[in-house]
Parts: structure tokens; sequence; C-alpha cells
């Protein structure tokens, strides 16, 4: 059986749809979850539904029985993520898992993304319970610019502190079908281990992001760059914490760095298609309704 955790989140559900959709049987597929009466729609499709919360580790021993490959989709509270991951490691290996999937970000071990220090702690913890695992180390989301079409459709801009920074981002949807092949993959051959780079097929820098924008909501949209200082302050000056604006304006460094721009392949050779273009994935993110 191949479990999800997160099932009830945005990329863990499409990982179980993708997983079915590859032909695993809804049987043999376990919708690890914290409330299991969101996952309705799932059990009612045959696949299992079973209680997993990360921070319930009486949850957890439960809901991995029988579990011989797990993907643990990294959890959503950042700061707690190596605690609670550390508890799903744990029941992993008292459960007999015979191999462990992880959703990591791009370059987990040596990367100073901002974001990177949680998922490096979560490989390590993987690595030393010595079960065999694939980490997925996921690149950005195109569906983190959402955001962005708000803005872009109060005042035709977007801001940012990137310079000429490339995101090679990719869709949920893309990275969920690589969790998914990668599951079924270690379902076969579960003592295999992989390290996987994932990301978009293309770099785009932020002028092609406002263009892309543009297109979405149906008007000229640019992109004003500022420095990191001056999106600390305008960013405070909208109301955020000194704390949250220097994080975000760290991860627009990030982007200047270079840090979320590789291209390597891996999610196309994965999915065994190209991934979702930026026009694409922006589209399909909002909708038609919305645009
Ligand atoms: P979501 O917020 O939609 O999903 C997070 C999932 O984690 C939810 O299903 C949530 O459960 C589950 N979760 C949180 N806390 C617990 C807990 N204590 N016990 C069990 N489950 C828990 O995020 P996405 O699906 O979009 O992204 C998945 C992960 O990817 C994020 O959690 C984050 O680590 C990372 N991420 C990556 C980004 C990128 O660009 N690469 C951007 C944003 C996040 P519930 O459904 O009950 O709320």
């Amino acid at each position: 059986m191949i479990a999800v955790t997160g099932a009830t989140g945005h990329l863990g559900r499409l990982i179980v749809e993708a997983l079915l959709d590859r032909g695993v049987e809804p049987s043999q597929v376990v919708a690890a979850v914290r409330t299991p009466a969101n996952a309705g729609d799932l059990a009612d499709r045959g696949v299992g539904v079973r209680e997993a919360d990360y921070d319930r580790p009486e949850t957890l021993a439960p809901a991995l029985d029988g579990v011989d490959v797990l993907v643990l989709v990294s959890g959503s509270e950042v700061g707690q993520r190596v605690r609670q991951h550390g508890a799903v490691i744990d029941a992993a290996k008292a459960a007999g898992v015979r191999h462990l999937l992880y959703t990591s970000i791009l370059h987990a071990d040596t990367t100073p993304v901002l974001l990177a220090p949680e998922h490096k702690a979560t490989e390590e913890l993987i690595a030393a319970a010595g079960i065999p695992a694939t980490f997925l180390r996921n690149g950005w989301y195109t569906e983190n610019y959402v955001a962005n079409l708000d803005q872009a459709r109060e005042r035709g801009e977007i801001l940012g502190s990137v310079g000429d920074g490339r995101v090679a981002s990719a869709t949920r949807a893309d990275f969920a079908e690589a969790a998914a092949a990668a599951a079924i993959n270690a379902a076969a051959n579960p003592a295999q281990e992989a390290v996987y780079e994932l990301s978009g097929d293309e770099a785009w820098d932020y002028a092609r992001l406002a263009d892309a924008v543009g297109q979405v909501i149906g008007r000229p949209v640019s992109y004003r760059n500022v420095t990191t200082t001056e999106h600390e302050a305008i960013l405070t000056g909208a109301g955020l914490d000194t704390g949250t604006a220097s994080f975000v304006a760290g991860l627009d460094a990030n982007i200047r760095d270079g840090l979320l721009a590789e291209t390597s392949g891996d999610l196309a050779r994965l999915i065994g298609r190209p991934t979702t273009p930026l026009l694409d994935g922006l589209t399909a993110a909002v909708g038609p309704s919305k645009a």
C-alpha cells in the first residue's frame, strides 16, 4: 500500500489523484490526513482514509499499518516541522515502512534558501532512521504567484526585489505527478534510493511573470524592482511585522541569487512530459471565471 500524508492539502490531494490516474488501485492507496471528515470524496472513490496528525503521534502507528511506501508531504507550520516530521519518521520506522518519499526543497542539503533548514533536518532524520528514501526536492510552485494577481489588478504592477533573478516554477500538479511516479517506482523497488531536483523546464524572469499575469487579468502589468531595504519598508508599511517582511524580502533575495532558477530536467523526465508553462499554470490556477 502507498500512503500519502497531507492528502487533504493542495499537493497531497493531487498526489492521490495522480496515483489513481497512473493505475494504482484505490484500495492500495491510503490518504493519511489530519481531519478524515475532509476526505469524504476520497473515501467515496475507494481510497482508504486514515487519521494521521503530525502533532498526535498516537494516530500515526495505526495510520501506517500495512503501508509499504509512504509519501510524507512536508507540513505547513514553519518552525514546527522538524518535530512533526520526526514523529512521522519514527512511526514509519516502527511500522516497517519499506520506502519513504519526502517533499523537500531544491538542494536542501546545501542551499542557503531561507526555507531550507527544516527540509535539510528532515532529510537527515530520514537518513538516520535508515529507511530507504526518495527526496523529492521541489522548486517553486507556479501557484505561489496567484497572490500577485490582486496586486496587479489594483496597481498594474508586481513589486519585488528579485532583480534579474529567475524562477523555474512548475505547477503543483506537475510536482504531484512526479511524487506519484516516484512512489510507484519505490513500490516496485523499495530498496532503490533517489534524489530528484524538481523544477520547471524554463526559468522565467519577473518581466515575463508580469507579462503572463497581464495576459491572465487582461491588462498591461509591469514589474517594479526595489532594493531589499525598500522592499522591507514597503511591506512593513503595508502592515507586515518586521520578521515577516524581512522573510519575504529574503526569499526575493534568494531568487535574485538564482537559487530557484535551476532547470535540471528531472521533473520532466520523471513525469514523461514537459512541465506546465508559466502562463498555462497561472491560467489554470485562477480558473477562467476569476481571470
Ligand atoms: P497545503 O497548506 O495545502 O497543505 C499542507 C498539508 O499539510 C495539509 O493537508 C495539512 O492538513 C497538512 N498538515 C499541516 N499540519 C498537519 C498536522 N499537524 N498533521 C497532519 N497534517 C498536517 O500546502 P500545499 O499542499 O500547497 O503544499 C504542501 C507542502 O509544500 C506545504 O505544507 C509546504 O511544506 C510546502 N510548500 C512548498 C511550496 C513551494 O513553492 N515549493 C509553497 C508552499 C508550501 P489539513 O488539510 O488538515 O490542513
